[in-house]
């Protein structure tokens, strides 16, 4: 058995919320339950998107929590070399053409129709998109079970390179989740449409493919899933032990109460002990009460 790792990639988009912290915690107990490591990558690529003190502010929420990294934390902003590089290498096979296509020119649904496949040569406002061959992506999610996607019908070729010049979501995640230290993906069940385009890239790119494992969300009352856009609340840190209480429930894990007294090293080696795959299978959701 190779080296085991798990991450927990956070945006610094605003603090963590229930359903950041339910993500956290799944892939900390699911890394240590393995007797692994569990790495803290700060997915902070998209600029426009970041907040300043966001970061700070999730490492505290974390460390407020018990739930510790292994080794330094990575920032996708300092890894902007190594995504050029593979850019620069697809670009070299001819994976890749410059697509100026308006949004409003592509349909909202369906796959890119390859308009500008024959744009080799770059362009000025443009986005960079991978080719995709007639590729079945097959895998088998931990939990979801085995997934098919024909990614040339299901979204064509995709963008690798925004238009205004950052290096696309799948892109940055297919390489870093393909580092060979990491073994283990447990994120939430909303990214579970991206895994195939991350693990087409990774494929292209010789890279190794972790395994995956997709929690339910967290779902509102309206059925929404809570995120900063619906304007979750931010976990309080003063709080710790009650939301690691309340995460562990949504996880099925149910700690005995009359327990003498749980404190959050207790607590999170109790749910290391306990932790297991078996009662989350097949949920995508949870609704919050
Ligand atoms: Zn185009």
């Amino acid at each position: 058995m190779g080296i085991l790792a798990g991450r927990f990639a956070p945006s610094p988009t605003g603090p963590l919320h229930m359903g950041s912290l339910l993500a956290a915690t799944a892939s900390y107990l699911d890394a240590r339950a393995r007797g692994g490591q569990w790495l803290l990558r700060i997915d902070d690529i998209d600029t426009y998107r970041c907040i300043p003190g966001a970061t700070e502010q999730i490492l505290q929420t974390l460390e407020a929590h018990g739930l510790w990294w292994d080794g330094s934390v990575q920032y996708q902003s300092e890894n902007l070399a190594e995504y050029q590089a593979a850019l620069d290498l697809l670009a070299q096979r001819n994976d890749i053409f410059y697509c100026n296509c308006s949004r409003r020119s592509l349909a909202a649904k369906g796959a890119y129709p390859g308009k500008c496949r024959g744009n080799q040569q770059p362009l000025e406002d443009a986005a960079i998109r991978i080719r995709v061959a007639a590729a079945i992506v097959e895998f088998t999610d931990l939990l979801q079970g085995q997934q098919i996607e024909r990614l040339a019908e299901s979204v064509g070729d995709f963008i690798i390179r925004r238009r205004d010049g950052l290096i696309a979501y799948q892109l940055a995640t297919a390489i870093d989740d393909g580092n060979p230290r990491i073994s283990h993906v447990v994120r939430g069940s909303d990214l579970l449409g991206n895994t195939a385009r991350q693990l087409y890239l990774m494929q292209q790119l010789n890279l190794a493919t972790p395994v995956y494992a997709h929690i339910p969300t967290l779902n509102g009352a309206d059925g929404r899933k809570l995120s900063k856009q619906n304007h979750a609340p931010a976990v309080a840190d003063d709080q710790a032990l009650e939301n690691l209480l309340t995460a562990f429930g949504y996880l099925g894990l149910h700690p005995p109460t009359q327990s003498p007294h749980w404190d959050i090293t207790s607590l999170l080696d109790w749910g290391c002990e306990h932790w297991s795959l078996e009662q989350l299978q097949g949920q995508t959701s949870v609704c919050v009460d």
